[in-house]
Protein backbone atom coordinates (compact mmCIF):
# COMPACT_ATOMS: atom_id res chain seq x y z
CA UNK A 1 0.00 0.00 0.00
CA UNK A 2 1.39 3.64 0.86
CA UNK A 3 5.39 4.52 1.69
CA UNK A 4 6.11 4.74 4.79
CA UNK A 5 7.74 8.58 5.25
CA UNK A 6 11.25 7.21 5.86
CA UNK A 7 11.26 5.52 2.44
CA UNK A 8 11.55 8.97 0.85
CA UNK A 9 14.66 9.95 3.16
CA UNK A 10 15.86 6.65 1.39
CA UNK A 11 16.33 9.07 -1.80
CA UNK A 12 19.72 8.46 -0.69
CA UNK A 13 20.24 11.84 1.64
CA UNK A 14 20.69 11.02 5.93
CA UNK A 15 18.38 8.67 7.72
CA UNK A 16 16.18 9.48 10.50
CA UNK A 17 14.54 6.23 11.92
CA UNK A 18 11.70 7.57 13.89
CA UNK A 19 9.24 3.94 14.03
CA UNK A 20 8.78 2.69 17.41
CA UNK A 21 7.97 -0.67 17.94
CA UNK A 22 4.35 -1.11 19.60
CA UNK A 23 2.25 -4.14 20.71
CA UNK A 24 -0.96 -3.80 18.89
CA UNK A 25 -4.12 -4.44 20.55
CA UNK A 26 -7.08 -5.39 18.80
CA UNK A 27 -10.82 -3.84 19.41
CA UNK A 28 -14.29 -5.23 19.02
CA UNK A 29 -13.93 -2.41 15.89
CA UNK A 30 -11.10 -4.33 14.70
CA UNK A 31 -12.96 -7.53 14.40
CA UNK A 32 -15.97 -6.41 12.87
CA UNK A 33 -13.68 -4.64 10.22
CA UNK A 34 -11.15 -7.11 9.53
CA UNK A 35 -13.15 -10.86 10.09
CA UNK A 36 -15.91 -12.14 7.14
CA UNK A 37 -18.46 -12.61 9.42
CA UNK A 38 -21.83 -14.56 7.43
CA UNK A 39 -23.25 -11.08 7.15
CA UNK A 40 -20.68 -10.28 4.65
CA UNK A 41 -19.88 -13.20 3.15
CA UNK A 42 -23.70 -14.06 2.20
CA UNK A 43 -23.07 -11.15 -0.60
CA UNK A 44 -20.54 -9.72 -3.62
CA UNK A 45 -20.67 -6.31 -4.25
CA UNK A 46 -19.64 -5.70 -7.90
CA UNK A 47 -20.57 -2.05 -8.17
CA UNK A 48 -20.30 1.02 -6.19
CA UNK A 49 -21.97 4.53 -7.74
CA UNK A 50 -20.47 6.70 -5.21
CA UNK A 51 -22.56 10.20 -5.52
CA UNK A 52 -21.51 12.83 -3.12
CA UNK A 53 -21.31 16.62 -2.87
CA UNK A 54 -18.61 18.02 -0.78
CA UNK A 55 -18.33 21.55 0.98
CA UNK A 56 -14.86 22.63 1.82
CA UNK A 57 -16.54 25.67 3.92
CA UNK A 58 -18.07 22.94 6.39
CA UNK A 59 -16.38 20.34 5.78
CA UNK A 60 -19.15 18.61 5.37
CA UNK A 61 -20.02 15.86 2.54
CA UNK A 62 -23.30 14.19 1.86
CA UNK A 63 -24.72 12.27 -0.83
CA UNK A 64 -25.49 8.09 -1.43
CA UNK A 65 -23.63 4.95 -2.46
CA UNK A 66 -25.69 2.56 -4.43
CA UNK A 67 -24.58 -0.64 -3.98
CA UNK A 68 -24.89 -3.26 -6.44
CA UNK A 69 -24.29 -6.56 -5.06
CA UNK A 70 -25.23 -10.94 -5.57
CA UNK A 71 -26.42 -13.12 -3.16
CA UNK A 72 -24.26 -15.96 -2.70
CA UNK A 73 -26.31 -17.38 0.94
CA UNK A 74 -29.93 -16.89 1.43
CA UNK A 75 -29.97 -13.86 4.03
CA UNK A 76 -32.26 -11.71 5.36
CA UNK A 77 -29.39 -9.02 6.81
CA UNK A 78 -26.36 -8.12 5.46
CA UNK A 79 -23.21 -5.53 7.12
CA UNK A 80 -22.20 -2.53 5.45
CA UNK A 81 -19.73 -0.17 6.97
CA UNK A 82 -19.88 3.33 7.70
CA UNK A 83 -17.98 5.82 10.18
CA UNK A 84 -19.73 6.18 13.14
CA UNK A 85 -19.23 9.94 13.32
CA UNK A 86 -21.31 10.27 9.57
CA UNK A 87 -25.17 10.56 9.71
CA UNK A 88 -27.25 7.89 8.20
CA UNK A 89 -30.47 9.66 6.27
CA UNK A 90 -31.83 6.70 4.82
CA UNK A 91 -30.94 2.91 3.49
CA UNK A 92 -33.56 2.57 -0.16
CA UNK A 93 -34.18 -1.20 -1.41
CA UNK A 94 -36.78 -1.02 -4.13
CA UNK A 95 -37.88 2.43 -3.03
CA UNK A 96 -38.73 1.21 0.61
CA UNK A 97 -36.79 2.19 3.40
CA UNK A 98 -34.69 -0.66 5.19
CA UNK A 99 -33.82 -0.71 8.86
CA UNK A 100 -30.73 -1.38 10.31
CA UNK A 101 -28.51 -0.89 13.60
CA UNK A 102 -25.07 0.39 14.04
CA UNK A 103 -22.48 -1.01 16.14
CA UNK A 104 -18.97 0.91 16.02
CA UNK A 105 -18.40 0.97 12.15
CA UNK A 106 -20.54 -1.68 11.34
CA UNK A 107 -23.92 -1.00 10.14
CA UNK A 108 -26.19 -4.37 10.43
CA UNK A 109 -29.35 -4.14 7.63
CA UNK A 110 -32.38 -6.13 7.94
CA UNK A 111 -34.55 -6.69 5.19
CA UNK A 112 -37.99 -7.28 4.96
CA UNK A 113 -37.77 -10.79 3.18
CA UNK A 114 -35.50 -13.50 2.26
CA UNK A 115 -32.85 -11.97 -0.63
CA UNK A 116 -32.65 -15.64 -2.40
CA UNK A 117 -29.31 -17.09 -3.89
CA UNK A 118 -27.68 -16.22 -7.39
CA UNK A 119 -30.08 -12.67 -7.56
CA UNK A 120 -28.36 -9.24 -8.10
CA UNK A 121 -29.91 -6.62 -6.71
CA UNK A 122 -28.73 -3.17 -5.47
CA UNK A 123 -29.77 -0.81 -1.51
CA UNK A 124 -28.86 3.46 -1.82
CA UNK A 125 -27.26 4.30 1.03
CA UNK A 126 -27.95 8.06 2.11
CA UNK A 127 -25.98 9.74 4.39
CA UNK A 128 -24.01 13.29 5.63
CA UNK A 129 -21.25 14.36 7.82
CA UNK A 130 -18.09 15.82 8.61
CA UNK A 131 -15.17 13.13 7.70
CA UNK A 132 -12.26 12.39 10.14
CA UNK A 133 -9.33 14.81 9.16
CA UNK A 134 -6.54 13.25 8.71
CA UNK A 135 -3.56 14.22 11.61
CA UNK A 136 -0.63 12.61 9.74
CA UNK A 137 -1.50 11.49 6.17
CA UNK A 138 -1.78 9.13 4.79
CA UNK A 139 -0.52 7.18 7.33
CA UNK A 140 -3.33 8.30 9.78
CA UNK A 141 -6.06 8.24 7.43
CA UNK A 142 -8.78 10.86 6.74
CA UNK A 143 -9.38 14.10 4.62
CA UNK A 144 -7.19 16.42 4.30
CA UNK A 145 -8.47 19.86 3.98
CA UNK A 146 -5.87 22.20 2.92
CA UNK A 147 -4.90 25.24 0.96
CA UNK A 148 -3.06 25.64 -1.96
CA UNK A 149 0.20 28.60 -2.20
CA UNK A 150 -2.31 30.34 -3.66
CA UNK A 151 -5.37 30.50 -0.99
CA UNK A 152 -7.08 28.09 -3.08
CA UNK A 153 -8.76 24.89 -1.44
CA UNK A 154 -7.11 21.70 -2.08
CA UNK A 155 -8.31 18.67 -0.96
CA UNK A 156 -7.63 14.99 -0.47
CA UNK A 157 -8.81 11.62 1.38
CA UNK A 158 -6.69 9.13 2.36
CA UNK A 159 -7.61 6.34 4.24
CA UNK A 160 -5.83 3.02 4.08
CA UNK A 161 -5.72 0.92 6.66
CA UNK A 162 -8.80 2.88 8.47
CA UNK A 163 -10.65 2.05 5.40
CA UNK A 164 -12.82 3.41 3.18
CA UNK A 165 -15.51 3.20 5.21
CA UNK A 166 -14.42 6.51 6.86
CA UNK A 167 -15.95 8.64 4.27
CA UNK A 168 -18.20 6.20 2.44
CA UNK A 169 -20.68 3.19 2.83
CA UNK A 170 -18.99 -0.33 1.43
CA UNK A 171 -18.35 -3.35 2.70
CA UNK A 172 -15.07 -2.53 3.83
CA UNK A 173 -13.06 -5.98 3.13
CA UNK A 174 -10.16 -6.29 0.95
CA UNK A 175 -11.43 -9.78 -0.01
CA UNK A 176 -14.43 -8.16 -1.84
CA UNK A 177 -13.33 -5.79 -4.64
CA UNK A 178 -16.10 -4.61 -7.03
CA UNK A 179 -15.81 -5.28 -10.53
CA UNK A 180 -15.98 -1.43 -11.58
CA UNK A 181 -17.10 2.23 -9.79
CA UNK A 182 -18.73 5.11 -11.11
CA UNK A 183 -18.00 8.10 -8.73
CA UNK A 184 -19.97 11.50 -9.20
CA UNK A 185 -18.66 14.37 -7.02
CA UNK A 186 -19.75 17.92 -6.94
CA UNK A 187 -17.73 20.92 -5.76
CA UNK A 188 -17.97 24.10 -5.62
CA UNK A 189 -18.05 26.00 -9.05
CA UNK A 190 -14.41 27.10 -10.08
CA UNK A 191 -12.48 23.76 -8.32
CA UNK A 192 -11.86 20.85 -9.98
CA UNK A 193 -12.54 17.23 -8.99
CA UNK A 194 -9.78 13.98 -9.96
CA UNK A 195 -10.82 10.60 -8.99
CA UNK A 196 -10.13 7.49 -10.29
CA UNK A 197 -10.00 6.13 -13.90
CA UNK A 198 -11.53 7.97 -16.68
CA UNK A 199 -13.61 11.62 -16.40
CA UNK A 200 -16.90 10.67 -18.42
CA UNK A 201 -18.90 14.16 -17.87
CA UNK A 202 -18.57 17.39 -16.53
CA UNK A 203 -21.94 19.27 -15.49
CA UNK A 204 -21.90 22.73 -14.09
CA UNK A 205 -24.49 24.52 -12.43
CA UNK A 206 -25.55 27.98 -10.74
CA UNK A 207 -23.08 27.01 -7.58
CA UNK A 208 -21.88 23.87 -8.11
CA UNK A 209 -19.45 21.77 -10.50
CA UNK A 210 -20.09 17.93 -11.07
CA UNK A 211 -17.37 15.64 -12.17
CA UNK A 212 -18.90 12.26 -13.48
CA UNK A 213 -15.92 9.17 -13.14
CA UNK A 214 -15.24 5.95 -13.88
CA UNK A 215 -13.22 2.95 -13.32
CA UNK A 216 -13.43 -0.01 -15.36
CA UNK A 217 -11.76 -2.77 -13.25
CA UNK A 218 -11.46 -4.03 -10.05
CA UNK A 219 -10.32 -1.48 -7.80
CA UNK A 220 -9.55 -1.76 -3.65
CA UNK A 221 -12.18 0.33 -1.48
CA UNK A 222 -9.08 2.73 0.03
CA UNK A 223 -8.05 3.37 -3.51
CA UNK A 224 -11.29 5.14 -4.61
CA UNK A 225 -10.13 8.66 -3.94
CA UNK A 226 -11.30 12.47 -4.36
CA UNK A 227 -9.03 15.01 -5.04
CA UNK A 228 -10.79 18.61 -5.03
CA UNK A 229 -8.24 21.55 -6.17
CA UNK A 230 -6.91 24.19 -9.11
CA UNK A 231 -5.94 21.98 -10.69
CA UNK A 232 -4.47 21.96 -14.18
CA UNK A 233 -4.32 18.51 -16.61
CA UNK A 234 -1.43 17.26 -18.47
CA UNK A 235 -1.55 14.82 -21.40
CA UNK A 236 0.91 12.75 -22.63
CA UNK A 237 1.99 9.34 -23.74
CA UNK A 238 4.45 6.42 -23.51
CA UNK A 239 4.92 4.54 -26.22
CA UNK A 240 5.79 1.18 -26.24
CA UNK A 241 8.53 -0.89 -27.91
CA UNK A 242 5.71 -2.65 -29.83
CA UNK A 243 4.25 0.55 -31.24
CA UNK A 244 1.30 0.09 -28.38
CA UNK A 245 0.31 3.74 -26.93
CA UNK A 246 -0.82 4.56 -22.86
CA UNK A 247 -2.52 7.07 -22.19
CA UNK A 248 -0.67 9.20 -19.22
CA UNK A 249 -2.08 12.19 -17.78
CA UNK A 250 -0.89 14.33 -14.82
CA UNK A 251 -3.05 16.70 -12.84
CA UNK A 252 -0.91 19.10 -10.80
CA UNK A 253 -2.01 22.75 -9.23
CA UNK A 254 -2.01 25.34 -11.90
CA UNK A 255 1.08 26.87 -10.45
CA UNK A 256 3.31 23.56 -11.08
CA UNK A 257 1.96 23.12 -14.33
CA UNK A 258 5.14 24.49 -15.95
CA UNK A 259 7.95 21.89 -13.88
CA UNK A 260 5.05 18.84 -14.17
CA UNK A 261 5.40 18.29 -18.12
CA UNK A 262 9.35 17.90 -17.98
CA UNK A 263 9.45 16.75 -14.39
CA UNK A 264 6.90 13.54 -14.76
CA UNK A 265 9.30 12.33 -18.02
CA UNK A 266 10.52 9.72 -15.60
CA UNK A 267 7.44 7.88 -15.52
CA UNK A 268 8.40 6.24 -18.98
CA UNK A 269 11.55 5.13 -18.45
CA UNK A 270 10.11 3.58 -15.18
CA UNK A 271 6.82 1.99 -17.33
CA UNK A 272 8.84 0.20 -19.21
CA UNK A 273 10.70 -1.11 -16.35
CA UNK A 274 7.78 -2.38 -15.23
CA UNK A 275 6.23 -3.72 -18.00
CA UNK A 276 9.50 -5.74 -18.90
CA UNK A 277 9.42 -7.15 -15.18
CA UNK A 278 5.88 -7.23 -14.60
CA UNK A 279 3.68 -6.96 -17.99
CA UNK A 280 1.65 -4.26 -19.04
CA UNK A 281 0.28 -1.92 -17.08
CA UNK A 282 -2.86 -3.67 -15.47
CA UNK A 283 -5.47 -0.53 -15.90
CA UNK A 284 -5.27 0.60 -19.84
CA UNK A 285 -9.15 1.59 -20.45
CA UNK A 286 -8.23 3.63 -17.55
CA UNK A 287 -4.85 4.73 -18.22
CA UNK A 288 -1.93 6.20 -16.02
CA UNK A 289 -2.40 9.04 -14.22
CA UNK A 290 -0.69 11.23 -11.22
CA UNK A 291 -2.20 13.76 -9.29
CA UNK A 292 -0.61 15.94 -6.99
CA UNK A 293 -1.75 15.87 -3.45
CA UNK A 294 -1.04 17.62 0.07
CA UNK A 295 -0.10 14.47 1.59
CA UNK A 296 3.10 12.72 0.66
CA UNK A 297 1.49 9.72 -1.46
CA UNK A 298 -0.61 6.92 -2.23
CA UNK A 299 -1.49 4.31 -4.82
CA UNK A 300 -5.39 5.38 -5.48
CA UNK A 301 -5.21 2.98 -8.60
CA UNK A 302 -5.71 5.10 -11.76
CA UNK A 303 -5.32 8.33 -9.77
CA UNK A 304 -2.18 7.69 -7.90
CA UNK A 305 -1.37 10.47 -4.86
CA UNK A 306 1.97 12.58 -5.57
CA UNK A 307 2.69 15.10 -2.66
CA UNK A 308 6.80 14.95 -2.56
CA UNK A 309 6.79 18.21 -4.17
CA UNK A 310 9.42 17.66 -6.92
CA UNK A 311 12.33 16.11 -4.90
CA UNK A 312 14.45 13.78 -7.09
CA UNK A 313 16.96 11.88 -5.33
CA UNK A 314 20.33 11.59 -5.81
CA UNK A 315 19.62 8.84 -8.91
CA UNK A 316 17.48 11.45 -10.28
CA UNK A 317 14.46 9.79 -10.00
CA UNK A 318 11.26 10.75 -7.55
CA UNK A 319 10.57 7.42 -5.29
CA UNK A 320 7.35 8.37 -4.42
CA UNK A 321 6.50 8.31 -8.25
CA UNK A 322 8.18 4.49 -8.16
CA UNK A 323 6.83 3.13 -5.42
CA UNK A 324 3.09 4.19 -5.37
CA UNK A 325 3.48 3.32 -8.89
CA UNK A 326 4.75 0.18 -8.65
CA UNK A 327 1.57 -0.69 -6.76
CA UNK A 328 -0.32 -0.24 -9.70
CA UNK A 329 1.18 -4.68 -9.80
CA UNK A 330 1.52 -5.29 -6.98
CA UNK A 331 -1.43 -3.96 -4.50
CA UNK A 332 -3.83 -3.16 -7.17
CA UNK A 333 -3.90 -5.59 -9.92
CA UNK A 334 -2.52 -8.16 -7.40
CA UNK A 335 -3.93 -7.76 -3.81
CA UNK A 336 -4.12 -8.97 -0.36
CA UNK A 337 -7.02 -10.86 0.48
CA UNK A 338 -7.03 -9.87 4.01
CA UNK A 339 -5.04 -6.98 6.42
CA UNK A 340 -2.47 -9.21 7.55
CA UNK A 341 -1.34 -10.13 4.19
CA UNK A 342 -0.29 -7.07 3.15
CA UNK A 343 3.47 -7.89 2.87
CA UNK A 344 2.16 -9.38 -0.30
CA UNK A 345 1.65 -5.48 -1.48
CA UNK A 346 4.50 -3.78 0.52
CA UNK A 347 7.42 -6.45 0.34
CA UNK A 348 6.78 -6.69 -3.67
CA UNK A 349 6.46 -2.82 -4.02
CA UNK A 350 9.48 -2.28 -2.26
CA UNK A 351 11.72 -4.90 -4.32
CA UNK A 352 10.12 -3.31 -7.10
CA UNK A 353 11.98 0.17 -6.27
CA UNK A 354 15.55 -2.49 -6.40
CA UNK A 355 14.81 -3.67 -9.48
CA UNK A 356 13.67 -0.27 -11.04
CA UNK A 357 17.50 1.13 -9.55
CA UNK A 358 18.54 -2.31 -11.78
CA UNK A 359 17.12 -1.70 -14.67
CA UNK A 360 18.04 2.07 -15.50
CA UNK A 361 21.40 1.38 -13.43
CA UNK A 362 22.93 -2.06 -13.07
CA UNK A 363 22.86 -4.81 -10.03
CA UNK A 364 25.27 -3.47 -8.37
CA UNK A 365 23.64 -0.22 -7.56
CA UNK A 366 20.49 -1.83 -6.95
CA UNK A 367 22.61 -4.24 -4.13
CA UNK A 368 23.47 -1.00 -2.95
CA UNK A 369 20.39 0.32 -2.66
CA UNK A 370 18.81 -2.32 -1.02
CA UNK A 371 21.77 -2.42 1.39
CA UNK A 372 19.92 1.00 2.30
CA UNK A 373 16.57 -0.58 2.99
CA UNK A 374 18.26 -3.05 5.24
CA UNK A 375 19.27 -0.35 7.72
CA UNK A 376 15.38 0.00 8.23
CA UNK A 377 14.52 -3.77 9.05
CA UNK A 378 13.87 -3.82 12.60
CA UNK A 379 12.97 -7.41 13.50
CA UNK A 380 10.29 -6.97 16.05
CA UNK A 381 7.38 -8.13 15.16
CA UNK A 382 6.95 -10.34 12.59
CA UNK A 383 6.35 -9.52 9.13
CA UNK A 384 2.76 -11.18 8.21
CA UNK A 385 0.10 -9.93 10.90
CA UNK A 386 -3.07 -11.65 12.07
CA UNK A 387 -5.68 -12.23 10.22
CA UNK A 388 -9.24 -11.47 10.14
CA UNK A 389 -8.81 -8.43 11.95
CA UNK A 390 -8.29 -4.89 11.00
CA UNK A 391 -4.24 -4.99 11.13
CA UNK A 392 -2.50 -2.05 10.09
CA UNK A 393 0.50 -1.67 11.93
CA UNK A 394 2.21 1.01 10.01
CA UNK A 395 4.79 1.43 12.82
CA UNK A 396 6.61 -1.59 12.09
CA UNK A 397 8.27 -1.28 8.69
CA UNK A 398 9.07 -4.65 8.04
CA UNK A 399 6.53 -5.72 5.59
CA UNK A 400 8.12 -2.80 3.40
CA UNK A 401 12.39 -3.87 4.38
CA UNK A 402 12.60 -6.92 5.03
CA UNK A 403 10.45 -8.01 2.91
CA UNK A 404 12.21 -6.74 -0.21
CA UNK A 405 14.85 -8.70 1.63
CA UNK A 406 13.40 -11.82 1.37
CA UNK A 407 12.50 -11.24 -1.98
CA UNK A 408 16.10 -10.62 -2.90
CA UNK A 409 17.25 -13.60 -0.71
CA UNK A 410 15.12 -15.50 -2.72
CA UNK A 411 16.35 -14.73 -6.17
CA UNK A 412 19.81 -15.56 -4.91
CA UNK A 413 18.54 -19.33 -3.73
CA UNK A 414 16.85 -19.83 -6.89
CA UNK A 415 19.97 -18.52 -8.86
CA UNK A 416 18.55 -18.55 -11.91
CA UNK A 417 17.31 -14.93 -13.28
CA UNK A 418 15.67 -16.17 -16.06
CA UNK A 419 13.19 -18.74 -13.30
CA UNK A 420 12.74 -15.55 -10.87
CA UNK A 421 11.81 -13.07 -13.78
CA UNK A 422 9.09 -15.46 -15.13
CA UNK A 423 7.72 -15.94 -11.42
CA UNK A 424 7.03 -12.27 -11.11
CA UNK A 425 5.31 -12.10 -14.36
CA UNK A 426 3.44 -15.15 -13.59
CA UNK A 427 2.17 -14.01 -10.20
CA UNK A 428 0.78 -10.71 -11.95
CA UNK A 429 -0.67 -12.84 -14.92
CA UNK A 430 -2.43 -15.87 -12.88
CA UNK A 431 -3.71 -13.21 -10.09
CA UNK A 432 -4.43 -10.36 -12.07
CA UNK A 433 -7.10 -8.50 -10.46
CA UNK A 434 -7.67 -10.79 -7.87
CA UNK A 435 -7.17 -11.14 -4.56
CA UNK A 436 -4.46 -13.54 -2.94
CA UNK A 437 -3.78 -14.29 0.71
CA UNK A 438 0.12 -15.57 1.97
CA UNK A 439 -0.55 -19.85 1.52
CA UNK A 440 -1.88 -19.56 -1.64
CA UNK A 441 1.20 -17.49 -3.03
CA UNK A 442 3.54 -19.66 -1.16
CA UNK A 443 2.07 -22.49 -2.67
CA UNK A 444 2.72 -20.50 -6.50
CA UNK A 445 6.21 -19.50 -6.29
CA UNK A 446 7.17 -23.10 -4.57
CA UNK A 447 5.47 -24.63 -7.50
CA UNK A 448 7.25 -22.56 -10.06
CA UNK A 449 10.31 -22.94 -8.08
CA UNK A 450 10.23 -26.67 -8.22
CA UNK A 451 11.37 -26.25 -4.31
CA UNK A 452 9.35 -26.29 -1.18
CA UNK A 453 9.43 -22.68 0.02
CA UNK A 454 7.38 -23.12 3.16
CA UNK A 455 10.40 -23.25 5.68
CA UNK A 456 11.59 -20.02 3.67
CA UNK A 457 8.62 -17.54 3.40
CA UNK A 458 7.92 -19.39 7.47
CA UNK A 459 11.55 -18.04 8.75
CA UNK A 460 11.10 -14.13 6.88
CA UNK A 461 7.15 -13.74 7.57
CA UNK A 462 6.66 -15.40 10.91
CA UNK A 463 9.67 -15.48 13.30
CA UNK A 464 11.55 -11.99 13.75
CA UNK A 465 15.55 -13.87 14.35
CA UNK A 466 17.69 -13.36 11.26
CA UNK A 467 18.92 -16.75 9.96
CA UNK A 468 22.51 -17.04 11.08
CA UNK A 469 25.09 -18.82 9.45
CA UNK A 470 27.41 -20.42 11.55
CA UNK A 471 31.16 -21.34 11.14
CA UNK A 472 34.36 -22.02 12.29
CA UNK A 473 37.30 -22.27 9.91
CA UNK A 474 39.54 -25.53 10.99
CA UNK A 475 43.05 -26.68 10.71
CA UNK A 476 43.69 -30.46 11.01
CA UNK A 477 47.08 -31.92 9.70
CA UNK A 478 48.01 -30.11 6.88
CA UNK A 479 44.13 -29.34 5.52
CA UNK A 480 41.66 -26.83 5.68
CA UNK A 481 37.73 -26.75 6.66
CA UNK A 482 35.09 -24.82 6.79
CA UNK A 483 32.39 -25.93 9.45
CA UNK A 484 28.73 -24.46 9.14
CA UNK A 485 25.21 -24.56 9.73
CA UNK A 486 22.23 -22.61 9.52
CA UNK A 487 20.35 -21.86 12.79
CA UNK A 488 16.89 -20.26 12.54
CA UNK A 489 13.67 -20.58 14.36
CA UNK A 490 11.59 -22.54 11.21
CA UNK A 491 12.27 -26.23 11.38
CA UNK A 492 13.90 -26.98 7.95
CA UNK A 493 14.90 -24.05 6.75
CA UNK A 494 17.70 -24.54 4.79
CA UNK A 495 18.79 -22.51 1.92
CA UNK A 496 21.94 -23.18 -0.65
CA UNK A 497 24.74 -20.18 -0.08
CA UNK A 498 27.31 -19.39 -3.18
CA UNK A 499 30.21 -18.40 -1.21
CA UNK A 500 32.88 -16.60 -3.38
CA UNK A 501 36.10 -17.64 -2.29
CA UNK A 502 39.93 -16.51 -2.92
CA UNK A 503 40.69 -18.48 -4.88
CA UNK A 504 38.62 -17.19 -7.68
CA UNK A 505 35.87 -20.17 -7.21
CA UNK A 506 33.17 -20.23 -6.15
CA UNK A 507 31.05 -22.91 -4.16
CA UNK A 508 27.11 -23.30 -3.13
CA UNK A 509 26.97 -24.62 0.10
CA UNK A 510 23.81 -26.41 1.51
CA UNK A 511 23.09 -24.66 4.57
CA UNK A 512 20.79 -26.26 7.55
CA UNK A 513 20.36 -26.80 10.78
CA UNK A 514 23.01 -29.46 11.01
CA UNK A 515 27.23 -28.87 11.17
CA UNK A 516 28.69 -30.08 7.64
CA UNK A 517 32.03 -29.90 6.67
CA UNK A 518 33.94 -29.11 3.59
CA UNK A 519 37.58 -29.01 2.74
CA UNK A 520 38.77 -25.32 1.20
CA UNK A 521 42.70 -24.04 0.52
CA UNK A 522 44.05 -22.43 2.93
CA UNK A 523 44.29 -18.73 1.04
CA UNK A 524 40.37 -19.61 0.87
CA UNK A 525 40.06 -19.07 4.30
CA UNK A 526 41.86 -15.57 4.92
CA UNK A 527 39.41 -12.75 4.87
CA UNK A 528 36.51 -15.25 4.74
CA UNK A 529 33.25 -13.37 4.26
CA UNK A 530 29.54 -14.07 3.85
CA UNK A 531 27.25 -12.88 1.24
CA UNK A 532 25.37 -10.44 3.38
CA UNK A 533 24.61 -8.58 0.87
CA UNK A 534 23.04 -11.27 -1.08
CA UNK A 535 21.51 -13.51 1.11
CA UNK A 536 19.38 -12.08 4.22
CA UNK A 537 21.41 -13.84 6.89
CA UNK A 538 24.17 -13.05 9.81
CA UNK A 539 27.39 -14.51 9.21
CA UNK A 540 28.38 -15.73 13.05
CA UNK A 541 31.88 -17.18 13.67
CA UNK A 542 32.03 -19.85 16.12
CA UNK A 543 35.25 -20.28 18.18
ZN1 LIG B 1 3.54 1.08 -0.47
Amino acid sequence: MHLRFFSIILSFLFIYHCGQAQTKSFTRHDTLRGSLSPLRTCYDVHFYNLKLKIDPDKKYINGCNSIYFKIIEPTTRIQIDLSSRLKIDSILFHNETLNYERDSNAVFINFKKVLAQTSSDSISFFYSGNPIEAKNPPWDGGFVWAKDAIGKPWIGVACEGDGASLWWPCKDHPSDEPDSVQTIFSVPKGLKCISNGNLEQEVCDKDFHTYRWKVHYPINNYNVTLNIGNYTEIKDEYIRPDGTILDLRYYVLLQNEDKAMEYFQQVKPMLKCFEEYFGKYPFPKDGYAIVETPYLGMEHQSAIAYGNKFRKNMLGYDYIVIHESAHEWWGNNVSACDHGDLWIQESFTTYAEALFVECIFDFNTSVNYLLRQRNYIKNSEPVKGPSNVNYHYWKDSDMYYKGSWMLHTLRSVLDNDSLWFSILKDIQQQYSQKQICSDELINFISQKGMINLRPFFNQYLLHTDIPAFEYKLKRKKNKFYLVYRMRASENGFSIPIKLKLQSGKTITLIADQVFKKVELEENDLKDFKIPTDLYYISGEKLN
